[in-house]
C-alpha cells in the first residue's frame, strides 16, 4: 500500500526527480543518524544529503545557532554584505585551512549548491589563466549545472545535451580495482602519471594548455575511490611546473569526512582552488570557493549570485565546525571509518559477490560484482544485485546509496557522529540485505 505522499510525488513531481525512484520514501522526523518516515518506521540514514549532514540530523548545536539568528533579530539574507555572522564563519574557515594556504587565500561566496562553487571555480581559473580548457577525470561528479556537468567523467548525464558540452580532455583516475592501465597498485598510479605527465608537458601531444585541472582526492559518485597519496602529490607536482591551477573539489570530501579536515591534506599538498559546500552549511545551503590570492583577477561583479548571503547556514556552519574540532569528530571518523571498512571486508569470505570494499573515514564504499570463481579480478559489476541489495536494506531500516560507473558501487555517507554499536548494527542489517537479495 503506497503512502498518498508518495502517490502525489509520483503524480506531481518531474520525471527528473532521482533518489525517491530507489528511496520512495516520506519523511516527517529525523534526528541524529535517524529519520522517521510518516508511518513511523525508523531508519539508519547513511546517505545524509550525500554526505551533508556531518553532525547528523537536527543536532542540538545547529539547532541553537539557527535559533540564536532568529531570536537575535538577525538579518537572515544579506547578498555579500557582511555581518558579524558572516565574520565568524570566514574566521572559523580560514582557521581549519592549513595555514601556508590561509595567509594568502580568497573566499568568495556562491550560490547554494555545490555546482555553483564549481562554476565559479572554473570561471576564476579562466579568466585568471587567459585560457579556455579544463583537465578532468574519468568517473569525476563535479555537479549538474553545464559548467559542472561539462567536467563529468562519465556520459550518460552528458549525452542527451546533444554534444553541446565541449573543451574538457578526460584523464585516467587511480582506480585501483579497475586500474585503467590493467596493472593496478603502484605500477599502474605510477603508469597514470606518467600518462599525465605527457598531457601537460608534450608540446605535440595535442591537447591545449589548460586553464585547469580539477578532481576529487576521494571520488564519491564515481564509486567511492580514493587516490592514493603519491599520486595526489604527482598532480600537485605535475601542475606546479606546467603552470596549471589545480582545483580540488571537496563538496562531498570536505569538513572531517575522510578522517581529515580537507581529503588533500592527507597527500600533504594544498591545492591552489578548493571547492566546498555540503557539510559547511551544517545541514543548510552553502557553498564556497576558496583560492590562491594570485588568481583573484577577475572584475568586480565578474561573479554574483542572489544567495550569497544565507546567514542561518553560516550559523550552522560555524557551529558544525565548531563542533567537529571540540570534539575532533575527524578523528573519530577514521576510528569508525575503519571499523566499517574492518567488518565489511570481513563479509566478504561469506559474500565474495562484494568485490571491493574501499574508502576512507566515513566515505566508504563496497563494489558489488558478478560471482565467477573461473574469472580473475576484478569481476563484472552487478549493478542489478547492488539495487537489490539497497531494496534490501532500505525493508531492514538502512538507507544506502548507489554510486559508480555502473551504479554497483554501495555507498556509506554516515554522519560522522555515528558510534562503534550503530557501525556494527549497520553491518549486521547489510550483511543480512547481502544474502536475502542473494535468496
Ligand atoms: N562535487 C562533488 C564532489 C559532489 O559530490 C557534488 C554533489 N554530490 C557536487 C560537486 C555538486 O553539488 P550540488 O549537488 O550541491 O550541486
Amino acid at each position: 500500500e503506497k503512502n498518498p505522499l508518495l502517490i502525489r510525488q509520483e503524480a506531481r513531481e518531474s520525471n527528473a526527480r532521482s533518489y525517491p525512484r530507489r528511496l520512495p520514501l516520506a519523511l516527517k522526523r529525523a534526528h541524529g543518524i535517524y529519520v522517521e518516515d510518516v508511518e513511523g518506521r525508523v531508519f539508519i540514514d547513511c546517505l545524509a544529503g550525500a554526505g551533508t549532514l556531518a553532525l547528523g540530523h537536527n543536532h542540538p548545536v545547529v539547532i541553537a545557532a539557527i535559533r540564536d539568528v532568529l531570536d537575535e533579530g538577525l538579518p537572515l539574507h544579506t547578498l555579500d554584505l557582511t555581518t558579524p555572522v558572516k565574520d565568524r564563519f570566514v574566521q572559523d574557515l580560514f582557521d581549519i585551512l592549513p595555514p601556508d594556504f590561509s595567509r594568502q587565500a580568497k573566499i568568495q561566496f556562491c550560490g547554494p549548491s555545490g555546482a555553483d562553487a564549481v562554476e565559479a571555480a572554473l570561471k576564476l581559473v579562466k579568466i585568471a589563466t587567459g585560457r579556455g580548457t579544463m583537465l578532468a577525470f574519468q568517473g569525476a561528479y563535479h555537479g549538474m549545472t553545464q559548467g559542472a556537468l561539462n567536467l563529468m567523467g562519465s556520459l550518460g548525464p552528458k549525452r542527451p545535451l546533444n554534444g553541446s558540452l565541449q573543451g574538457v580532455q578526460f584523464l585516467p583516475y587511480p582506480y585501483d580495482y579497475r586500474c585503467p592501465f590493467g596493472l593496478g597498485g603502484d605500477a599502474g598510479v605510477q603508469a597514470g602519471m606518467r600518462y599525465i605527465e605527457t598531457v601537460l608537458t608534450d608540446p605535440e601531444g595535442g591537447v591545449p594548455a589548460p586553464a585547469g585541472m580539477i578532481f576529487e582526492a576521494v571520488q564519491g559518485e564515481g564509486g567511492v575511490i580514493p587516490a592514493p597519496d603519491a599520486w595526489v602529490q604527482g598532480m600537485r607536482d605535475l601542475t606546479t611546473a606546467a603552470g596549471v591551477p589545480l582545483i580540488i573539489d571537496e563538496v562531498q570530501t570536505g569538513f572531517g569526512r575522510t578522517g581529515k579536515w580537507f581529503a588533500f591534506e592527507h597527500a600533504g599538498i594544498t591545492p591552489d582552488v578548493i571547492v566546498l559546500s555540503k557539510a559547511i552549511g551544517g545541514s543548510l545551503p552553502l557553498s564556497v570557493v576558496v583560492y590562491r590570492e594570485e588568481l583573484d583577477l577577475w572584475k568586480p561583479g565578474a561573479h554574483a549570485g542572489t544567495f550569497r548571503g544565507n546567514q542561518m547556514a553560516m550559523a550552522a556552519g560555524s557551529a558544525t565546525l565548531g563542533f567537529i574540532k571540540a570534539e575532533a569528530l575527524h578523528e573519530h571518523a577514521a576510528r569508525m571509518g575503519e571499523r566499517l571498512m574492518r567488518q565489511l571486508t570481513q563479509l566478504q569470505t561469506d559474500f565474495p559477490q562484494l568485490g571491493d570494499v574501499r574508502g576512507r573515514g566515513l566515505m566508504v564504499g563496497v563494489e558489488v560484482v558478478e560471482r565467477d570463481d573461473t574469472s580473475a579480478a576484478p569481476l563484472p559489476a552487478a549493478p542489478a544485485l547492488a539495487s537489490a541489495i539497497q531494496a534490501e536494506c532500505l525493508k531492514r531500516g538502512l538507507i544506502i546509496e548507489l554510486g559508480g560507473r555502473h551504479g554497483s558501487v554501495v555507498r556509506f555517507l554516515p554522519p560522522l557522529i555515528i558510534e562503534a554499536a550503530q557501525i556494527d548494527h549497520v553491518v549486521e542489517i547489510f550483511a543480512a540485505a547481502v544474502a536475502a537479495a542473494l535468496r
